[in-house]
């Protein structure tokens, strides 16, 4: 009676077991203790492609492909000497030979059978050929993907790497482009500004022909008619009438020749020939010189009274600069007041640094709105047209008095008078 199963029989026992080992799905081989193989289930028949018939009774080794088939019997010999083996009650992966010759994976477990008289083992495979072929289809798959990363890290850097190159050209280009755009929106600059002084320039030479046609008219009618008059006067009595044609003349060719100097030292300016040149000298003695020249053109009774600084002050200013101002100012200053009426020529020094130099008249003033255009080139004032003038005197003095580093200011009336003041640095040593 079999303790397990207590109502079967040991015949029916043998049957269920034959049953069992007959449809598993794993190979079950039983050998004896010299290598023999005693039986073999369908399993692992169809596994090895024999006939169960092809094996039983044969060397199990015949299952095993080379070396390990040469081997097999020492294994037994050593485990039956020794008692140790490398697979019993083990499992492990070893190779399986079929009929056809080819090897495949397979897991081996083998474990010892005690039976009454002698030891059998019987071993269970079970196949890994479709484990095997999926691993090394995940490896093959894997091996595929790494290289696939790395060619695709490759590609990618160097995408990155042109990117990066065409970045660095498109900002090279960009300021290129900047460079270039700023060097073209220079040089229309220039082009626009050089046009704008032609233009100035071509209008001022304009202008000054209408002017100098128009000025030039009443000195040049007198030079004729004083020049006529004189021809007539032939004898000697006649020689006080002579000398005041021929003052006349000389007054006319003075007046002409102002004209051409006012003109002359604006294209100058213009054209950005006049410079500073500062030297020393005594001022008093520069301005006392002024006065002296410009007696000729005083009118009757008309006096420059000046009030200077005792002490000598030394002055850097450009000398020719200061003298065209100062023979401007005290010019107008004579021309735009009456006979008899005095003009003041002063020198202060109000502030440690600056110099001022006023000349004052009691003429025929500036008329209030006239003010704000009194240093614009050819600007006369209303009450001026019938006095000969250019009206290019103050703002060529305006533009010396600005390269001198000084200032240019001043008060009027009408009908009472103007005050002219230049603030100018006092300097005593040579700085600029
Ligand atoms: P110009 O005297 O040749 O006309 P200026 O440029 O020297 O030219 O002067 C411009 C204008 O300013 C003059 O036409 C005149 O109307 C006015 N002006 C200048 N100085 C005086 C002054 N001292 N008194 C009155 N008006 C003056």
């Amino acid at each position: 009676m079999n303790p397990q199963f207590p109502y079967e029989s040991i015949q029916e026992v043998a049957l269920r077991l034959q049953a069992i080992i007959e449809t598993a799905i794993d190979g079950i081989i039983l050998i004896d203790a010299f290598g023999i193989v005693e039986s073999i289930n369908p399993a692992a028949a169809t596994l090895f492609g024999y006939a169960e018939q092809e094996v039983i009774g044969k060397n199990i080794s015949m299952l095993m492909p080379s070396p390990y088939n040469e081997q097999h019997d020492d294994y037994i010999d050593r485990y039956k000497k020794t008692g140790k083996a490398k697979i019993i009650g083990i499992g492990r992966e070893v190779s399986g030979l079929r009929k056809d010759g080819t090897i495949f994976p397979m897991r081996l477990a083998v474990s010892e059978v005690q039976l009454e008289n002698r030891i059998v083992f019987t071993g269970i495979i079970h196949d890994l050929s479709a484990v095997k072929q999926a691993h090394e289809k995940i490896h093959r798959l894997n091996e595929e993907l790494e290289s696939k990363v790395i060619t695709r890290t490759e590609e990618l850097a160097s995408v990155v790497n042109k990117l990066l190159n065409t970045n660095k050209r498109l900002q090279y280009e960009v300021q290129e482009r900047i460079a270039a755009e700023e060097a073209l929106r220079k040089s229309e600059e220039e082009v626009r500004i050089a046009l704008e002084n032609e233009k100035e320039l071509s209008e001022l030479k304009s202008r000054f022909v209408s002017m100098a046609s128009h000025e030039f008219r009443t000195p040049l009618s007198t030079i004729l008619s004083s020049v006529s008059l004189i021809g007539r006067y032939t004898t000697t009595e006649q020689q006080d009438k002579r000398e005041k044609h021929i003052n006349r003349i000389k007054s006319a060719v003075q007046n002409l020749t102002g004209i051409l100097n006012d003109f002359l030292s604006l294209s100058r300016l213009e054209e950005g020939k006049v410079s500073n040149k500062p030297t020393a000298f005594d001022l008093q003695l520069f301005c006392t010189e002024i006065i002296e020249e410009l007696q000729g053109v005083l009118k009757p009774g008309q006096k420059i009274i000046k009030d200077f600084p005792k002490e000598a002050i030394q002055v850097f200013l450009d000398e020719r600069l200061l003298k065209n101002v100062l023979f401007n100012l005290l010019s107008n200053a004579i021309k735009y007041s009456g006979e008899d009426r005095p003009i003041y020529f002063e020198i202060t020094q109000e502030l440690p640094n600056t110099l001022c130099l006023c000349i004052k008249d009691e003429g025929i003033g500036i008329p209030e709105k006239d003010i704000p255009h009194l240093f614009s080139r050819f600007f006369r004032a209303t009450n001026a047209t019938n006095i000969q003038g250019t009206g290019l005197g103050l703002n060529i003095v305006k533009r010396y008095v600005e390269l001198m580093k000084g200032k240019i200011r001043f008060e009027s009336q009408e009908g009472k008078g103007s005050s002219f003041w230049i603030d100018l640095p006092l300097r005593h040593t040579p700085i600029d």
